[in-house]
């Protein structure tokens, strides 16, 4: 893929709000050890409302259809993720600007704008024990692989580094967020945001990779 459409863009929301429906409940219980048990309900909300909006979004610009996903995240999901989420996708917003394709360059100076948002909303760094774990590995593995060359190649090392980074995070104690209340207790439980964050460079993986 030598541009990224807005084709591309929405295919890959679309993708991943049926993934989010499908691990809605995973989530949830993941939520439940060390939260308050709505991680996927809340997930699930906000992409629902944001499905539904995608066919309207098609023609629309890349920034115009990160936003509208940004916005329609804050203003439907409760819970820290939403405003979370929806700082990711604004930022990518204003990184994608009004254009209707770019090169896979400017997708992934858009997630690292998207990455920096959502620290500097939670305020959350490395090792608190959050998406932020997952999201970090995942954009640097975007910014030293070959994205023009060999963007399923990227993207696949991308989802794997966001896997390892949630995986890597479980036995930590977490210092952000509703699990830090648990304090020690938090340990040895996987993180439900690091898991959607996951679930989300996954999704991005398998919709912009061509399957012949
Ligand atoms: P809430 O904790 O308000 O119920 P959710 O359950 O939807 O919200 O989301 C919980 C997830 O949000 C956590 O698993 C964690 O990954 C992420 N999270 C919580 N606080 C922060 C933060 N300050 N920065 C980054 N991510 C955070
Ligand atoms: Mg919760």
């Amino acid at each position: 893929m030598t541009e990224i459409g807005s084709d591309d863009l929405v295919r890959f929301l679309q993708l991943y709000a049926q993934r989010i429906a499908e691990h809605k409940v995973e989530l949830t219980d993941l939520d439940s050890q060390i939260g308050d048990a709505d991680h996927g309900i809340n997930m699930d909300r906000g992409f629902t409302a944001v499905s539904a909006k995608l066919p309207d979004l098609r023609e629309s610009d890349l920034g115009t259809i990160a936003k509208t996903v940004g916005m329609t995240l804050i203003s439907t999901v409760g819970g820290a993720s939403g405003p979370l989420y929806g700082t990711f996708f604004l930022r990518m917003a204003g990184s994608l600007g009004d254009h209707r394709s770019v090169p896979p360059g400017e997708l992934v100076a858009a997630v690292r704008a998207g990455l920096e948002g959502v620290k500097q909303r939670g305020k959350a760094v490395l090792d608190d024990k959050t998406m932020v774990d997952a999201m970090t590995p995942a954009v640097e593995a975007l910014e030293t692989g070959d994205v023009a060359g060999d963007l399923p190649g990227s993207l696949a090392a991308a989802a794997a580094a966001a896997a390892a980074g949630r995986d890597r995070i479980t036995p930590l104690v977490a210092r952000k967020g509703r699990a830090s209340y648990l304090g020690e207790r938090s340990a040895n439980h996987q993180d439900p945001g690091a898991t959607s964050t996951t679930i989300l460079f996954e999704a991005l993986r398998d919709a912009m990779t061509p399957t012949g």
